[in-house]
């Protein structure tokens, strides 16, 4: 994620192959919700294992420099039926985003960046990415969310966000209108924090920030306010999204730990991730009553 406080400008993603949810229509499994704390338990335990398997395995991932191999891994532990790796270009060279959807109209896109920040020695992006992709993998895992899943690669700038620079991925998702503009999108980033104090940035859309504050309170989650923020959520605004990001980013000591090598494993919890988990669950909940 990005500075607070300041506007973003936009990317130029490569023009990839135009890939349609409705290619994937014959893979629906009709999933139904089935929400309970034992679930939720096991996706935070099974997403904590992804994410230190990731950290340990693909370490550097930043765009254009072994983030497609990055990709590769998480579409690998993906079910195989609904998953896509869609390859694009981009300023810092090629680059790739994971989609997973099985679904024939999901109910929400839940999106987590997986890329690395460059010039950071030992940076393996633990909280700041992993832990996010690990809750997606638990939760496509699962099977239980009528949900799109979607793996960002770029999100990181590599010196100031603006145009060109950071937010490539999300970029090229939204532009792609691969997911109906309809659609709401949760981006979720930073919630392994053992100290978990999660928040919603307050330039998401009001209406998803209300529902996901609904959530929050019937699953007893305290949603902070994360101030603007610049995150994947703003191109998916940007092209006419209700994008929303749920972020917690308070990570160590005055946040002493964002952006450097002390991002390990060992400072994640599967419980926090549990509790992200639960979070998630509720407002899909939500937003599926809200469609009926
Ligand atoms: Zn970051």
């Amino acid at each position: 994620m990005g500075e607070a406080g300041r506007q973003t400008g936009g990317a130029r993603p490569g023009r990839g192959a135009a890939w349609r949810l409705a290619g994937l229509l014959a893979l629906s499994v009709g999933a139904r919700l089935v929400g309970c704390a034992d679930t939720d338990g096991a996706v935070g335990e099974a997403a904590l294992r992804h994410a230190a398997a990731l950290c340990a395995e693909r370490p550097g991932r930043v765009a254009g420099e072994g983030s497609v191999a990055a990709a590769e891994w998480i579409a690998a532990r993906l079910p195989r039926a609904g998953t896509r790796v869609e390859r694009f270009e981009g300023a810092p060279g090629s680059m790739a985003n994971v989609w997973h959807c099985r679904v024939r109209r999901p109910v929400a896109l839940l999106v987590s960046h997986f890329d690395t920040k460059a010039g950071v020695a030992g940076f393996v992006g633990a909280n700041d990415g992993a832990s996010t992709v690990g809750l997606l993998l638990a939760l496509a895992a699962e099977g239980r969310l009528p949900v799109a899943y979607l793996f960002v690669d770029g999100e990181e700038c590599r010196t100031a966000y603006s145009e060109g620079d950071g937010l490539h991925g999300s970029w090229q998702a939204a532009r792609s209108g691969a997911v109906p503009r309809e659609t709401p999108v949760i981006v979720l980033d930073m919630l392994g924090d053992a100290g978990f104090t999660p928040a919603l940035a307050a330039n998401g859309s009001p209406w998803l920030n209300g529902l996901l504050r609904r959530a929050a309170r019937e699953v007893g989650v305290a949603l902070g306010d994360a101030g603007d923020v610049i995150d994947d959520h703003l191109p998916f605004r940007a092209e006419g999204y209700r994008a929303a990001d749920v972020i917690d980013f308070e990570y160590g000591p005055g946040n002493a730990w964002w952006h450097t090598a002390q991002d390990t494993p060992d400072k994640l919890s599967a419980d926090s991730l549990a509790r992200a988990a639960a979070l998630v669950r509720r407002a899909v909940e939500l937003l599926e009553k809200e469609r009926e």
